[in-house]
């Protein structure tokens, strides 16, 4: 399964046995629950299949929020020669791509999926200190986590005291994921290797 915005869906959202029925195409097939979708249509499955291939465009549907703000800040920047019509249409365009093909994370809260060099970061996996280390390729682990905050995060906390919360074990997926009530999400920029963070709490 491959997804622009979202690595290994597989592990990190998982799907539904076989006996669940996409909304959309109507098979029996396993599904992703799409109970936590927001939007006016309430969805109980969708099939992989359907969601990369954008039948969420369809319906008053999406999986999550972008930082369209943001994105359209960094647009500009990187495109000063465009005119504000244009950064709003192709901010919008991904914004809408973002929402409608995406697989839905879980998460403690609801936040802005972030962005990076002008477009929507792809989500890598759960904070750990060995994925940080790994990230850091063994050097640095506690600097690379300090600089991917992202920034809505960084008036909010004290980087140095929020690094002794990474859990100390590789959260491998979904599953083990769920024994934590702080949670750190990685991100990685589509265009570069700049690294992001976001985390919550119950
Ligand atoms: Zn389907």
């Amino acid at each position: 399964m491959t997804f622009t915005y979202l690595d290994q869906p597989e592990l990190f959202v998982g799907v539904s046995d076989e006996n669940s029925r996409c909304d959309l195409c109507h098979r029996q097939k396993p599904c992703f629950d799409a109970a936590g979708f927001f939007g006016e249509d309430e969805l109980a499955f969708i099939c992989p299949e359907c969601l990369s291939n954008g039948r969420l465009y369809e319906r008053d549907s999406y999986t999550c929020q972008g930082d369209v703000a943001e994105l359209k800040r960094q647009l500009h920047e990187a495109n000063p020669a465009l005119n504000k019509a244009d950064i709003d249409d192709l901010a919008d365009h991904k914004t809408l791509e973002l929402e409608k093909t995406t697989p839905h994370l879980v998460t403690w809260q609801d936040w802005e999926w972030p962005c990076a060099d002008g477009d929507y970061a792809r989500f890598i996996g759960y904070g750990s200190k060995p994925l940080y280390k790994q990230l850091a390729n063994d050097s640095d682990a506690q600097s690379l986590f300090e600089q991917s905050l992202y920034y809505t995060l960084k008036e909010e906390c004290e980087p140095g005291e929020l690094w002794e919360d990474v859990p100390k074990k590789a959260i491998p997926d979904y599953a083990a994921s769920s024994n934590y009530s702080t949670l750190f999400y990685v991100f990685k920029s589509l265009h570069s290797d700049q690294i992001i963070t976001l985390w919550d709490s119950d």
